[in-house]
């Protein structure tokens, strides 16, 4: 395959291909060379972005030198939840770069009438994916549901707030009484990230969401939770979501909860999004019935991860702790891990990664795109880092090959996935 053409903006809403540049890569702060043989189609649900204030970078097709493009701006592509990117789209920054809405940004390019990215379909659910909600089936349902519920805080938050106005796909499938639904508790947060989706202190970049600003009774989640895990197909309720804080705080709301929930039903799976900072409370949840757990990581090296989360009170170490929690109380742990090409394929942060599965034993990692402007996350988190990439694909190989059982995906898993993982592994 050839590799496809460069694609440009003129920041006036156009987007069109460059016949004599072909597409370039970017791994960390470096243009580099795409691999043909890591491009698939453009998923559907994608979309197209124009990089303000970034120049367009591609490779004349017959000189084979870089080129910065100086009349053009940079393209990129957000792709959907369960493709994971391998390179970023390449740019140059000028000074009046604004900064970058917390989007991912995926290199593109054009080629025989299609779009490629430089990607791979990493989890075949189709839980998230746009083609899988109807606007109209969504926004009846979630009125059927609150009119049936009028009472209930969490439910109405869910419906108007998280599957209308934000689009978020767990949402929508609790109304749509199908396998993930949400349930989000905390209004605050004991981490600082940089790239929080829920908070932002400064206006330089909005937050796509913003923090529960109640917290729902045991009632209010008991209310939600067990008519899904009672009918939905492939049951899951998960504490902590994009519209709120760190759930963990919430420890002693989630334990009462769950107690309830399993007083009132044994199906579905039990299981948290979460920081991972407080390992006792995990350990209490997990007594309590939590069936499955995911922390989320920029990073495995500690640096990175404070760098980046700049945690309140708890250490990295922490969050090793409550992973390797799990595997102690026989429950499933994965690894929220945020891809960005050329600092997560390094070689010291795959050492780091290596030891840190090798310690905690975790069935799944979920190969997650990391939202962030990618210079906001090189200048702010790591600007002192040096350490050569060895490729993104190579990384998920040396992972496959060191610990066969440990399961890849972007999405978490459903009631029939965890038993036979847990039972492989
Ligand atoms: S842990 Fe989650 S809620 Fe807390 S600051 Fe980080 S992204 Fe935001």
């Amino acid at each position: 395959m050839k590799t496809p053409r460069l694609l440009v903006s003129d920041g006036q809403g156009n987007i069109f291909d460059l016949p004599n540049y072909r597409m370039a890569g970017r791994s960390a702060r470096n243009t580099i060379e795409i691999d043909t043989n890591e491009l698939i189609e453009l998923p559907e649900g994608s979309q197209l972005f124009y990089l303000p204030g970034r120049k367009a970078v591609g490779y004349h097709y017959k000189t084979r030198r870089k080129t910065v493009i100086d009349d053009h701006f940079a393209v990129a592509a957000y792709i959907p939840p369960s493709y994971t990117h391998f390179l970023m789209g390449a740019y140059e920054m000028t000074p009046e770069a604004p900064r970058l809405p917390l989007h991912s940004y995926t290199a593109v390019g054009w080629l025989n009438d299609k779009f490629y990215v430089p990607a791979m379909h990493i989890d075949k659910d189709v839980k998230q994916l746009p083609t899988s909600f109807d606007a109209d089936t969504v926004e009846t349902k979630v009125n059927e549901v609150i009119r049936s519920f009028p009472n209930n805080r969490l439910i109405a938050h869910h419906g108007r707030v998280c599957a209308i106005e934000y689009g978020c796909p767990n949402a929508k499938n609790f109304f749509l009484n199908r396998w993930e639904a949400p349930i989000a508790v905390a209004s605050a947060c004991n981490a600082n990230c940089v790239g929080c989706i829920s908070f932002q202190p400064k206006a330089s970049v909005s937050s796509p969401q913003q923090r529960l600003d109640f917290i729902p009774t045991v009632e209010e989640i008991v209310e939600l939770a067990v008519p899904h895990l009672e009918t939905a197909e492939r049951a899951i309720i998960s504490f902590g979501q994009g519209c709120e804080g760190e759930p963990l705080l919430q420890g002693a709301l989630i334990e009462k909860a769950i107690c309830e929930i399993r007083k009132q039903t044994a199906r579905g799976i039990l299981h948290i999004n979460t920081n991972g900072s407080k390992p006792d409370v995990i350990e209490r949840l997990f007594d309590a019935g939590l069936d499955s757990i995911r922390v989320s990581t920029n990073s495995a090296q500690e640096e990175l991860y404070h760098r980046y989360y700049k945690p309140n009170n708890y250490r990295f170490e922490d969050i090793v702790t409550s992973l390797m929690a799990a595997r102690t109380s026989g429950k499933f742990a994965s690894i929220n891990y945020f891809v960005f090409p050329g600092i997560t394929d390094s070689e010291k942060e795959s050492d780091a990664l290596l030891n840190l599965i090798d310690k905690t034993q975790v069935h799944l990692i979920q190969w997650r795109n990391f939202n962030i402007d990618p210079e906001w996350y090189l200048n702010d988190v790591c600007y002192d880092y040096h350490s050569n990439p060895i490729g993104v694909r190579v990384l998920m190989n040396k992972i496959r090959d060191h610990f066969p059982h440990v399961q890849f995906g972007y999405l978490n898993k459903c009631s029939d996935d965890i038993e036979r993982i847990v039972s492989y592994a």
